[in-house]
């Protein structure tokens, strides 16, 4: 009996109450019943999960997951236990009673799904265990994890080609929301996929908002932000270093939020319980450094911000994407500054790792500062960064919706320049910017600045406007921080423009006032009820109440129980009969069996009321 991609879609609406595929879901799936290797280059939040599920559900035999992710192996697992899915998994944090409980699970032929980490299935006699029982896939999960490249890299990824040699006929999915070139050719070579059909989708995450702020004061201008879209919600904030992770933490405390810090150096135990308090509640940011955030399919985060820049443009596209998992709009928000200027261009000078690294290096760095300078589409150059061609305006990016204005900075860029050539290169920004606006101190007094012809020659313009000049000028190379002081030296593009053999452009920075009497009415953009009505919103959050209430008895996050934007259907659509009800979408079979009646009840009695 062979089993066909209208099987598989009949299986989607009973099992997850969803209408049709998505994106490349359907040719990944049919590909994988035909019995072929398949591997899916596909953005968070494209559904690749349902990508090795629903084949699980509609084979004969067991599908086995190999996931990286131990921590949230459990959540994974619990999630689809509320769809009545057949699944479990196995690893190192259960006890011997419960690992054998599922060892007999599987001998019994009782288990769709086997979710398993590598060096559990890899040691002992892990691989005989498993071909106890018929396999018909292997999903490799996070299949970057085989790559050398990413600071994701987990050794026991390489040693599963043993695995592959015991069961050569079984087909393998290796997914991956990771794109760059080097990591799928690393995947391809090392999970012997040369034969494999790649399905590449789009990497557009259409409902992010891309936002670069000028840094000027990071915390008050995230603060005013989040004041008037997110209120209330689940956020992540990057940083640099664990110590302003720390910081911005207690900061974030201070000022009556609910954050706490991630980072490498705390315990695996804090660290864990800081996930997990931010998976299942609601309204939490996170404060956290790049170890924080693989495989965190909480599909409720509203926003991520980088208070410090990203490393490369792969990092950043990987970070802000664990925003609006959900489809609902989301934002991404960076704060980008002088200082970020100035580190970028030291870094591009100092490395000193070998030459083809360093270029490798260079190239990255000067995409993330053409990124954070750019004038037009962010979506447009984030999917050309990743080789996919995008016809801008996205309408959904700093840039689209109010385009920056553009000014000839040729006069502005000589006297900067000619106050760091008077100067005799030996400075940095901010005293640059003393001579430029006039200002006395004791250096410009020790130096005899006063009396340069360039003292105060810029007064006309306030120090805060020169340092954003400075920062345009410094990333577009007409400066160079050198790398023990940051004093500026001028490049030969400097020089040009010194000479009057070069103009440049800069952007006129428009501030962005307080927040205007329309801002503060005007319903936040991100709140899922902003698609609803007022007695719609009310019942929605009935639902969140009930659905919370729900979760918290079963020890699981909300977002397993139902999705927000199940609620907000589930508002919409009020169904009256358990039938209807399961054809929400992100309902299904299972889980109205769970909560018909208990979500049908709230919403006859707001029905009644009305
Ligand atoms: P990924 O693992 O690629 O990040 P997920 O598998 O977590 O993505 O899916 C992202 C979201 O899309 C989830 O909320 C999921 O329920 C939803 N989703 C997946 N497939 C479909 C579909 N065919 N129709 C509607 N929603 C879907
Ligand atoms: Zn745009």
């Amino acid at each position: 009996m062979t089993v066909t991609l209208t099987d598989a879609r009949d299986e989607l609406r009973r099992v997850f109450g969803y209408q049709d595929f998505i994106g490349k879901q359907a040719e990944v799936i049919t590909q994988v019943l035909n019995g072929g290797s398949a591997l899916a280059l596909m953005p968070t939040g494209g559904g690749k999960s349902l990508c090795y599920q629903i084949p699980a559900l509609v084979l004969p035999g067991t599908t086995l997951v190999i996931s990286p992710l131990i921590a949230l192996m459990k959540d994974q697992v619990d999630g689809l236990l509320q769809y009545n899915i057949r699944a479990a998994y196995l690893n190192s944090t259960q006890t011997i009673n419960e690992s054998r409980q599922v060892r007999a699970q599987f001998l019994n032929g009782e288990l769709d799904l086997l979710y398993v980490a590598p060096e559990r299935l890899l040691s002992g006699d892990g691989v005989q265990f498993i071909q106890q029982q018929p396999i018909n896939l292997i999903a490799i999960d996070e299949a970057h994890c085989i790559s050398q490249w990413g600071h994701d890299f987990r050794p026991e990824y390489l040693k599963l080609s043993t695995l592959f040699q015991h069961l050569p006929q079984v087909p393998r999915l290796a997914l991956t929301a990771t794109a760059d070139a080097q990591t799928k050719k690393e995947i391809i070579e090392k999970l012997n996929l040369e034969n494999a059909q790649i399905t590449v989708d789009s990497f557009d995450r259409r409902n992010i908002r891309y936002q670069i702020f000028s840094k000027e004061n990071t915390r008050a201008q995230f603060l005013e932000f989040y004041q008037r879209e997110h209120a209330g919600h689940s956020g992540i904030i990057y940083c640099l270093s664990r110590r302003r992770s720390e910081e911005t933490a207690q900061w974030l405390e201070s000022v009556g939020l609910t954050a706490l810090p991630y980072h490498a150096g705390m315990t695996t135990k804090t660290r864990q319980r800081h996930q997990e308090k931010f998976i299942r509640e609601e309204g939490i940011i996170i404060c956290a450094t790049v170890a924080f955030g693989m495989g965190i399919d909480k599909s409720d985060v509203r926003f991520v911000a980088h208070f410090d820049l990203p490393k490369s443009i792969e990092g950043y596209y990987q970070e802000t994407g664990r925003a609006g998992r959900d489809g609902l709009a989301a934002n991404a928000l960076l704060f980008y500054g002088l200082g970020d200027a100035v580190n970028i261009r030291k870094l591009l000078q100092d490395s000193t790792a070998p030459a083809n690294i360093r270029r490798i290096e260079q190239q990255k760095l000067d995409a993330l500062i053409t990124f954070c300078e750019a004038n037009d589409c962010r979506r447009a150059l984030l999917l050309k960064y990743f080789g996919e061609a995008y016809q801008a305006p996205c309408n959904n990016c700093d840039n689209c919706i109010t385009p920056p204005q553009m000014q000839d900075g040729t006069v502005i860029a000589q006297k900067f320049l000619s106050a760091v050539m008077r100067s005799r290169q030996m400075f940095g920004v901010t005293h640059i910017v003393d001579i430029l606006i006039g200002k006395t101190n004791e250096k410009i007094q020790k130096f005899s600045h006063e009396t340069l012809s360039t003292f105060g020659i810029g007064s006309d313009i306030g120090a805060s406007e020169w340092k954003r000049i400075a920062r345009q000028l410094i990333s577009n190379g007409l400066l160079q921080p050198d790398e023990q002081y940051g004093a500026l030296k001028i490049t030969e593009i400097g020089s040009k423009v010194l000479r009057g053999e070069r103009t440049v452009t800069i952007k006129k920075e428009v501030k962005k006032t307080k927040t205007t009497k329309a801002d503060r009415v005007r319903k936040p953009r991100t709140d899922p009820s902003a698609v609803l009505n007022e007695w719609q919103a009310a019942i929605f959050e009935e639902l969140r109440a009930e659905r919370l209430q729900l979760a918290q008895a079963q020890n699981v996050p909300a977002y397993t129980v139902f999705h927000d934007s199940t609620l907000i259907e589930l508002a919409k659509a009020l169904p009256t009969t358990e039938a209807e009800f399961a054809t929400i979408p992100g309902i299904g079979a299972g889980k109205s069996e769970r909560y018909a009646a208990k979500f049908l009840k709230i919403i006859d009695r707001l029905r009644e009321a009305e």
